[in-house]
């Protein structure tokens, strides 16, 4: 449907369309996604969804107009504290995500030490595992990335090359807890020692473990220390919308003191409407998000998150040992948390994440980068942690599958193009020869991923943006896939 009907639809045929359009949704089949959903059970969703839709129409624009917002946003933010070594000084606030949490955060280093060390030009050092939210947040603020190794067998951040990178304008040093990448935990408290020699910010993104990793350590599991109460660190951004199971669009960014959160802040008095106070990037925002947050914490409990870790601990173990077990495949570094990256020797690992999407599975593909090979990350959830053992016996079988079907045949795709220099029209006949016409994917991805793989990566977010423009611009009736 592309254009507004004259009448407006009945309640039935409205909800029965959208539900054809989601018919090939992940969410669909979640538990047997290694990403992109985070499910703890139909029971809570539901009420997730009811605490939103009771507060959908509310408007954080303006809590003194709604204060069970401003109390909401209060209670959760303490609860991250509770959990992530906050104490009388420490402070948050809500946000939409990992990538808003991350943005301000680097705002808030910016503005801060622009004010206090009169820094010009800033910049920020990120270990090459560090998630592309800072790479976007450079983008959008203009401070400068300095990307600095990791270790190449555990891929955790090199700290020696960290110490290096610190120059005059030096703003901020970023750690994660885990990465999203190999689920290692950065060496958080040397990297605090760093920041503290240096007098400079360093802030740990948290935003998929740090709902995990707390009761990981409870349960006996060895995790380095990462949080609030590690000596140097500054901000820590967690996302809600991971682990801690809340609906989409919900995320804390903590800080150390509030004369950090401060230089996050926003108001403008200088136009001739309302005043604008605003904490974070939106404006005009639903209480939604925010009350179904409230509703998971307090629907799952500390009990409920630490059952809920001890199930993806186990499903971790499990999976590790067990792709170790498969000859071929190994599993990078030594996952931490509940994400893990396995590459395949001499199978092409993009083949045999076909082959497993063909067995009905989603494994992520991730592209060969710094000392990290061409690889595929799972991120558990309790709902694909009782699948553990079927997912093991048709990875055997789709690594066969894979191996007996040879690397995939990126060469006469490729051939004809310089793909080095793609340039707008190359791009297009480029998409046609891989059988991407408008926003429909091919069946098998391996040839586009091989492709990816060995592009630059300035060439290859080229593709990216060209895919984007393409997808965004169908003026016909969506692909049905
Ligand atoms: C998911 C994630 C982010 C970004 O969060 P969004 O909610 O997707 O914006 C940042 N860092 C890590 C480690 C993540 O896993």
């Amino acid at each position: 449907m592309n254009r507004m009907p004259l009448d407006g639809l009945s309640r039935d045929e409205i909800l029965a369309t959208l539900d054809a359009y989601q018919a090939n949704d992940l969410d669909r089949q979640s538990e047997k996604a290694f990403g992109y959903t985070y499910d703890a059970g139909l029971a809570h969703k539901r009420l997730a969804a009811d605490a939103y839709s009771l507060f959908l129409g509310k408007n954080g624009l303006d809590p003194t107009f709604f204060p069970s917002l401003l109390r909401l946003e209060n209670e959760v933010v303490a609860i991250g504290l509770g959990l992530l070594g906050g104490d009388d000084e420490t402070c948050g606030s809500f946000t939409s995500g990992g990538t808003e949490s991350i943005m301000l955060a680097v705002k808030a280093a910016r503005d801060f030490m622009r004010q206090a060390r009169r820094v010009r030009r800033p910049q920020m050092i990120l270990p090459q595992t560090a998630h592309a939210a800072f790479h976007k947040a450079g983008h959008y603020l203009d401070v400068e990335v300095v990307a600095t190794p990791v270790d190449p067998t555990t891929f955790r951040a090199d700290v020696a090359a960290v110490r290096r990178a610190i120059g005059p304008e030096t703003i901020l040093i970023v750690g994660s807890a885990p990465s999203y990448a190999h689920g290692v935990v950065d060496p958080i408290r040397e990297l605090g020692e760093v920041a503290l020699e240096h007098d400079l910010l360093l802030h740990v993104d948290a935003c998929i473990g740090g709902f995990l990793l707390p009761y990981l350590r409870r349960l006996g599991a060895a995790v380095g220390d990462f949080d609030l109460s590690v000596p140097g660190v500054t901000s820590i951004s967690v996302d809600l919308h991971k682990y801690a199971y809340a609906p989409k669009g919900a995320s804390l960014v903590l800080y150390r003191r509030r004369v950090l959160r401060r230089s996050q802040f926003y108001a403008c008095a200088r136009w001739t409407g309302y005043s604008v106070l605003n904490p974070t990037v939106q404006s005009t925002k639903s209480g939604g998000p925010l009350a179904a947050a409230w509703a998971a914490l307090h629907a799952v409990g500390d009990a409920g998150y630490m059952q809920l870790a001890g199930t993806l601990l186990a499903a971790r173990r499990r999976l590790v040992a067990g792709i170790g077990q498969i000859d071929g495949l190994r599993v990078l570094g030594e996952p931490d948390a509940s994400l893990l990256a396995f590459t395949s020797n001499g199978v092409d690992p993009f083949v045999l994440a076909d082959e497993m999407v063909l067995r009905g599975w989603y494994v992520q593909p991730q592209l060969a980068f710094g000392p990290s090979p061409a690889n595929l990350h799972l991120t558990l959830t309790p709902a694909s942690a009782g699948l553990a053992g079927a997912f093991l016996s048709d990875l055997a079988i789709a690594l066969d599958a894979a191996r007996a079907a040879g690397p995939s045949c990126i060469a006469p795709v490729a051939a004809g193009f310089d793909l080095a220099a793609l340039s707008g029209a190359d791009l297009g006949s480029l998409f046609a020869a891989l059988g991407m016409d408008g926003a429909a994917l091919p069946a098998r991805m391996a040839p586009v991923h091989g492709i990816m793989n060995g592009l630059d990566p300035a060439a290859t977010e080229a593709l990216l943006l060209e895919y984007l423009d393409r997808a965004y611009s169908l003026r016909a009736a969506a692909p049905t896939g």
